[in-house]
């Protein structure tokens, strides 16, 4: 007999082929299938007589089978196969392509069901390749009703997973509901088993959505579940308390060459507070590129030190944790402050015991233990996998206590976005850019331009300036016509700026080279820097003040304000060129997404406009690992998140051990495993 736990091989249908597809979508067991989730029905809910069809119109017809028969089409090699329905008001004629077993499949007489949309040939109605079953019952699942549409890979068809949905949906009966019966009650949501049935046949919209809602409600509650008992535990953990040593903040804000925003008094006020306690701190400080984080780093750790402990911060990429390095070493010169820095070519035994160590992954290597580690920063935290990002969390340092937990981002995190990814972090927010700062005026320009724009770089490098031509891929493969860099590269050189020096940065060179590239551009020995998105985070150059993109509707408009963020860091006015291609410029889509960039120069607003446009999942998603992936809840549905999170809190403040709610226990257990939590 199956049952949720049989795996996919026995269920009716299933061949090893269609077992190791299935296998590709995450489906093992009956379990996955009845959990994999449709993203969108097809509405065949209009069963109409054929004699009242219209053209256009969706409709599902059912009917005998009068005759059906494989052509031979004028175009050679396309198979067309004709029918004709009978359904005793009126015959139409039904086209199918390219599928010539049909008329195996189905014979004179058969009834069948369709389902598609009406069109009209040589003043005809007919149906072309429409979806198709015979009738055996009433219970149709491909062509009546509301009819579920799935994810798919090569090679599977709809008609196959809703075959198998239909096999397993009689189990959702087996299934315990884990959200707790009172949680459950109070919001008005369905139990999972009618919320299952739901999803995936619903008979009304007002059904599946109400499946949804549940369905979506519980992931969330799950996160927030996760994130409460993350938080907890590391509540109850020591971590040794960082006093606010006020004289020298002060002096150290007074040396600077500017004032602080208000915002960054704020924010640092706020993390010098929490690393003052002796549970650690778990804290996201979000701010737009520029908004001037890092200086706010500086406070935290330079407090950390004073309190003769370590701090450590640690960044993405090699690049970046050299920038830091050196910018950090310059802050704090005046200091008598042992900053290293630790990537996986420089790994110097010593480095460990100095006051602030800067680095990458290498710092969370596993043998390495700092002695006196009181503070943690991750630069860019999003960047990194989940596993890296537990391993910061469950950081201990060797006198046994937790280290303080600060994580940095420059995305433009909405507040409900961030509690939903990270619903066991507090916020601190930057909303404010330093004064001075002069936006970054931004043009799209055309292929016509394009030499007029040139010329414009060119007289802007003359007077000492520099420029960053990023562009989306490496090679030069690619058909699109999209630029590569090594291309740009060479072509910029040879043809274009043959008096400038150009250099090349891209992921794949070796780590000494980019530390060269780097180099050389800070030090001015290079004007013009041809790079892939790698730029994106964190480089700071005053002297850059152009930012030329091309291929520019290849990225996303938050990626594109990140480029941008790249330029425009001193008093100097900076400019920011976006290069579409030449045919996605002439849809008015893409024109219009760009022009967002040259109207809007906060992260906040574009973030949105990019959200409405492309959806969350372009946006936060796959470019981002250790982002949730949330099968259907919205991440910008802030007022189920908020629920969410009330509840996950009510419910663990009660039951810290979730001993009443063995379902849900064992729902989280398997994360509990994968994050060491006692
Ligand atoms: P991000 O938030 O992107 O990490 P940074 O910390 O790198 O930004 O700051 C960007 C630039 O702004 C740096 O050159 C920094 O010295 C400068 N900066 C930071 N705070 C201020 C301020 N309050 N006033 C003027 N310039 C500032
Ligand atoms: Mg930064």
């Amino acid at each position: 007999m199956l049952t949720l736990n049989s795996s996919i091989n026995e269920f009716n249908r299933v061949g090893t082929t269609t077992a190791t597809l299935l296998k590709k979508l995450g489906l093992a067991t009956g379990r996955d299938l009845l959990f994999y989730l449709p993203f969108r029905y097809d509405n065949f809910q209009n069963n109409a007589k054929i004699a009242d069809l219209q053209v256009g119109q969706n409709a599902n017809i059912r009917g005998e089978i009068e005759l059906i028969q494989n052509k031979k089409s004028w175009k050679r090699r396309v198979f067309v196969t004709e029918a004709l329905i009978n359904d005793g008001s009126d015959t139409i004629k039904v086209i199918w392509f390219n599928q010539p077993f049909l008329t195996k499949t189905y014979k004179i007489g058969d009834r069948i069901s369709l389902a598609g949309r009406i069109s009209e040939s040589y003043g005809s109605l007919s149906l072309l390749s429409p979806v198709s079953e015979k009738i055996y019952s009433e219970d149709l699942i491909h062509t009546s009703g509301l009819v579920p549409n799935y994810h798919l890979t090569a090679n599977l068809t709809q008609k196959q997973i809703r075959f198998l949905i239909k096999q397993v949906i009689s189990l959702a009966d087996t299934e315990p509901d884990w959200l707790p019966e009172n949680i459950r009650k109070r919001l008005g949501l369905l139990s999972l088993k009618t919320a299952l049935y739901q999803i995936h046949f619903p008979k009304t919209l007002e059904g599946a959505k109400e499946a949804e809602k549940r369905l979506g409600f519980t992931e969330l509650f799950l996160r927030q579940l996760q994130a409460q008992l993350i938080k907890r535990a590391r509540q109850n953990r020591q971590a040794t308390s960082l006093n606010f040593k006020e004289e020298e903040t002060k002096k150290f804000v007074n040396n600077l060459p500017f004032n602080l925003t208000d915002d960054q008094k704020k924010v640092a006020w706020e993390i010098l507070q929490d690393i003052s306690k002796t549970s650690p701190m778990s804290r996201l400080l979000a701010g737009d590129v520029g908004s001037g984080k890092t200086i706010v780093v500086v406070m935290a750790l330079l407090n950390t030190v004073l309190n003769k402990q370590q701090g450590i911060l640690m960044a993405p990429t090699t690049i970046l944790a050299q920038q830091h390095f050196n910018n950090i070493s310059q802050i704090l010169k005046d200091w008598p402050i042992k900053v290293s820095l630790m990537t996986s070519d420089k790994r110097d035994k010593k480095a460990i015991n100095s006051d602030i160590i800067i680095g990458t992954q290498a710092l969370i290597q596993k043998n390495i233990k700092f002695p006196r580690l009181a503070l943690a920063v991750v630069d860019e935290q999003h960047r990194f996998g989940v596993r890296d990002r537990q391993k910061l969390l469950n950081f201990n340092s060797n006198n046994g206590l937790t280290p303080h937990f600060l994580s940095l981002s420059a995305t433009p995190i909405p507040r409900s976005l961030a509690l939903a990814i990270y619903g066991d972090l507090n916020l601190s927010l930057i909303k404010q850019m330093p004064v001075g700062r002069q936006p970054v005026i931004t043009k799209i320009v055309t292929e016509k331009k394009r030499s007029a724009a040139y010329d414009f770089i060119r007289q802007e490098i003359k007077t000492g300036r520099q420029a960053f031509v990023v562009c989306p891929l490496i090679d030069e493969s690619d058909k699109l016509g999209i630029k590569s860099v090594k291309a740009e590269h060479s072509h910029l050189e040879k043809n274009i700026f043959p008096d400038f020096k150009i250099g090349l940065l891209h992921g794949k060179l070796p780590a000494a080279n980019k530390e060269k590239v780097m180099q050389d551009f800070v030090d001015n020995k290079i004007q013009i820097l041809v790079a892939t998105s790698l730029i994106e985070v964190g480089m700071d150059i005053a002297n850059a003040t152009l930012m030329i993109i091309e291929g520019a509707e290849r990225f996303g408009l938050a990626q594109l304000h990140q480029f941008r963020g790249r330029v425009g860091r001193d008093k100097q006015q900076s400019y920011c060129l976006l290069f579409p291609s030449q045919e996605e410029i002439s849809k008015p889509k893409t024109l219009e997404r760009l022009e967002a960039l040259t109207k809007y120069h906060d992260g906040f607003t574009l973030a949105n406009i990019d959200l409405k446009q492309r959806g969350a999942g372009e946006l936060y998603g796959a470019v981002q690992s250790g982002f949730p992936e949330l099968q259907i809840s919205s991440l910008f549905d802030y007022a189920t998140i908020k629920k969410a999170q009330e509840e996950a809190i009510k419910l663990i403040t009660k039951d810290p051990d979730l001993k009443k709610y063995p379902l849900l226990r064992s729902k989280l257990g398997k994360w509990e495993n994968d994050t060491h939590l006692e």
